[in-house]
């Protein structure tokens, strides 16, 4: 349920509203939209309340929220959701950002070469793995906080905001205190404890779809941090599970374009995990921009054969650089135009 303030409100009538919410063990939340002001109504709602709501001072009209999930709902929310980064990085509304980096930081030389040719090529936010979701207990796990600190450095030296996978609970601090964005992956998209604790950080949240997740449990899920009252939550289509083998998932190009539509919030593609072959991934980035995406996110390694974790879809500096001249030339070609690069970068 959605209360609709008149324009003429008074902050008074306005706290009435919330305090008869708190009264009835619901939640309000102010959402502050450009033509309209609006408190939804989180938790049990019942059909009298509305009637109750629409006839208190100041409120112009109680609707209904016909999806399950709420604040991450365009009924809610209408316009586009924009995410405000260091260095002037904007997420979301209309001009797409690329986030590029290893999958894994490895060392202090391989990250730096990563991300220095991210950096050269335009790319907006540097990510790095430093807490590994792997198969196998036997690979990789990632260097942990020591990796965190390398890639807050390296964010910090080149004017980048820094982004990196928040594994568990155990690192929520870690994760917080070093990245700018906190990724939850895959498997973690319904460790539904784990997207409160993100939530209640307050940093931005990255929030991969499961890959067996349907667009409503996604959308779901988002609902975990943003009634939190954080509202700086983009999502990331990563490919899902299908009968097909010949690639690792199956990108999900439709949700890409429903979800646009269904939610406010800033939807980034993956096609590095959703593809899983480097010669895949520029194909389907422009394809991702082509259909509304808000952003890219590519693993890009110096030495992809040499990679600790995903060399296969990993691209090298020098195909990243060709990926982000195609990537400009659509986006210009759509009306979309890749964002200005870091302000620190361009100022320098
Ligand atoms: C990653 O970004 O390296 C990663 C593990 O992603 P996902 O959760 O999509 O598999
Ligand atoms: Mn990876």
């Amino acid at each position: 349920m959605i209360v609709v303030m008149t324009t003429s409100h008074t902050d008074a009538e306005r706290t009435a509203v919330f305090d008869r919410l708190k009264e009835l063990n619901l939640q309000g939340q102010a959402i502050t939209g450009i033509e309209r002001s609006v408190i939804a109504v989180l938790g049990q709602v019942f059909p009298e309340l509305r009637d109750e709501l629409s006839t208190m001072d100041g409120v112009d009209e109680v609707l209904r929220v016909s999806k399950p999930y709420k604040l991450s709902s365009r009924e809610v929310h209408e316009q586009d959701s924009v995410i405000g980064l260091q260095h002037g990085v904007q997420v979301g509304g209309g001009r797409p950002v690329v986030m590029a980096g290893p999958c894994s930081i490895e060392t202090e030389e391989q990250l730096w070469e990563s991300a220095s040719g991210v950096q050269k090529a335009g790319a907006h936010i540097l990510r790095g793995g430093a807490f590994k979701p792997r198969s196998s207990p036997y690979s990789f796990q990632g260097l942990g906080v020591e990796g965190l600190k390398m890639l807050a450095a390296a964010g910090s030296q080149l004017g980048m905001p820094v982004i990196t996978e928040l594994l568990s609970l155990r690192d929520v601090d870690a994760c917080a205190q070093y990245s700018d964005v906190l990724q939850i992956g895959t498997r973690n998209m319904q460790n539904f404890v784990l997207l409160s604790e993100a939530g209640k950080t307050g940093k931005a949240v990255m929030l991969k779809r499961g890959m067996g997740a349907t667009i409503e449990e996604w959308l779901l899920a988002a609902e975990y941090i943003l009634s939190e009252g954080n509202p700086n939550v983009m999502l990331c289509e990563r490919g899902i599970r299908t009968f097909e083998t010949a690639t690792r998932n199956t990108m999900d190009l439709n949700a890409i374009a429903l979800v646009k539509r269904l939610s406010h919030l800033p939807v980034i593609s993956d096609p590095s995990h959703g593809t899983g072959h480097w010669y895949l991934v520029q194909p389907m980035s422009l394809a991702s921009i082509a259909v509304g995406a808000d952003g890219l996110m590519i693993e890009v390694h110096p030495n992809p054969d040499h990679a600790l974790s995903d060399g296969a879809q990993s691209l090298t500096p020098a195909n990243f650089q060709q990926l982000m001249d195609g990537v400009s030339s659509l986006g210009d070609a759509v009306g979309r135009p890749v964002a200005e690069r870091p302000q620190a970068v361009a100022q320098s």
